[in-house]
């Protein structure tokens, strides 16, 4: 059975983006809101955009459907726009849009995306799909996507997306698909084009993806050359905040893990779900802390003696990410468990637990290591008792070393 994943046209709309099809997109987004706000059906929406075919217009629902932004139920009841979609329109307003409400209007359409599944419901006409199609594949492709690009040294080859990437529908393969993307890279292979006429496909499809992957060119950046796609500033900070959001820290891949729905208004239920004030207070946070730079410490930081606090909380945060990076991690718990009967152990402590995500990986040295470069030997698996007093130190940018921890739990954990 093939999938294909939810895309309806070229150029994602957002606000702020630099390529006039993204602001049009935006808005048209925009007036399609206060359509729907009025009660507007979907039919009679076809003749309100008049430059527009009833047909284009048709496209742009879908588009805006797909990032659960509103959808049409039926052709005589009003579009229904979403509590995302709310919530976009509403950031949009109607003023001059500076770069902060570009930010967030990333982060919006970034959480909307997220939501996206590729066993969606179908606009008003086209045929409903079956309880295979509709159960088969449990993966959310872009939230599943910029993971494995944060499993991948920040990066994604479109020969990569093309082919194991965007063949992945089961969470229970995603490790699997990492590592086979690993092994390609570290010996030079490039995965075959699966679409007949290669070298004009690949072309057109990395112009058609790289607008929705990338959120308009906002979350990630796309090298043309390079026919790859690696995040933009800031980017890295919102998909760690929403995979958080999502449910997922550590070995939990459950943030990817697609909703079941029973209908159209149940699956916009998920599809169409505000970003909750806390989880848009996470991205702002995130976003407030620069990311390292690539090959670790950041030029003309100051010496360990006299960092100040926010250079401290920066490489606290940065610690964190690493901590969270779900691969490397889940690999350390996996050669753990091979060392204790398949049970997980604490290094320091020596509890041990059948269930991974019971357990931490604890970056032994951040500072010492690039946040791109991190090997499974720079962690060290903790529980989170001892994971907590690691990090309960005076200093952030100091946890206790593995003796430390050992001398600890030996005098009875004052
Ligand atoms: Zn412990
Ligand atoms: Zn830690």
């Amino acid at each position: 059975m093939t999938f294909l994943w939810p895309t309806s046209q070229m150029g994602m709309l957002h606000p702020g983006a630099e390529t006039p099809e993204a602001r049009d997109r935006a808005a048209e987004f925009r007036q399609m809101a206060a359509h729907s706000r009025a009660g507007v059906t979907y039919h009679d929406m076809k003749g309100l955009f008049v430059p527009l075919s009833t047909s284009a217009v048709e496209t742009r629902v879908a588009a805006f459907a797909e990032l659960g932004l509103l959808y049409g139920r039926g052709p005589t009841v009003p579009v229904v726009l979403t509590p995302v979609g709310e919530q976009l329109s509403s950031l949009m307003g109607s003023g001059a849009f500076s770069p902060t409400k570009a930010v967030q209007a990333t982060a919006l359409l970034t959480w909307a995306l997220s939501n996206c599944q590729i066993n969606r419901a179908r606009s008003p006409g086209s045929p409903r799909i079956t309880e295979i199609e509709r159960t088969a594949c449990d993966v959310r492709p872009y939230l599943t996507a910029w993971s494995i690009m944060l499993d991948l040294d920040s990066m994604l080859y479109m020969h990569e997306f093309l082919g194991p990437v965007r063949q992945l529908q089961k969470v229970a393969d995603y490790d699997e698909c990492v590592r086979e993307i690993r092994a390609a890279r570290a010996s030079g292979q490039v995965f075959p084009n699966p679409q007949s006429g290669a070298a004009t496909s690949l072309a057109n499809a990395s112009i058609y993806w790289r607008s929705r992957l990338s959120v308009a060119g906002q979350l990630l950046n796309f090298d043309s050359a390079e026919q790859r796609l690696k995040f933009a500033p800031g980017g890295e900070s919102i998909v760690e905040a929403v995979i958080e959001a999502q449910g997922g820290m550590g070995a939990n891949l459950g943030a990817l893990r697609a909703k079941h729905w029973t209908d159209v208004d149940d699956y916009f239920k998920t599809a169409g779900a505000a970003c909750s004030a806390e989880i848009a207070g996470t991205i702002v946070d995130a976003l407030a802390t620069p990311i390292v730079p690539p090959g670790g410490v950041a030029s003309g930081a100051p010496a360990s003696g006299d960092l100040s606090t926010s250079e401290g909380q920066r490489r606290y945060r940065l610690q964190r990410q690493i901590e969270r990076r779900s691969w490397v991690s889940r690999e350390a718990k996996r050669i753990n468990a091979t060392q204790h009967n398949g049970h997980v152990a604490c290094e320091a402590c020596d509890f041990t637990h059948a269930d991974p995500a019971m357990m931490d990986a604890h970056h032994k040295d951040p500072l010492a290591s690039g946040i791109r470069q991190t090997k499974v030997s720079d962690l060290l698996i903790l529980c989170p008792t001892c994971h907590r007093r690691a990090h309960r130190t005076t200093d952030v940018l100091a946890p206790m070393t593995i003796v430390e921890l050992r001398q600890w739990v030996e005098t009875g954990r004052p």
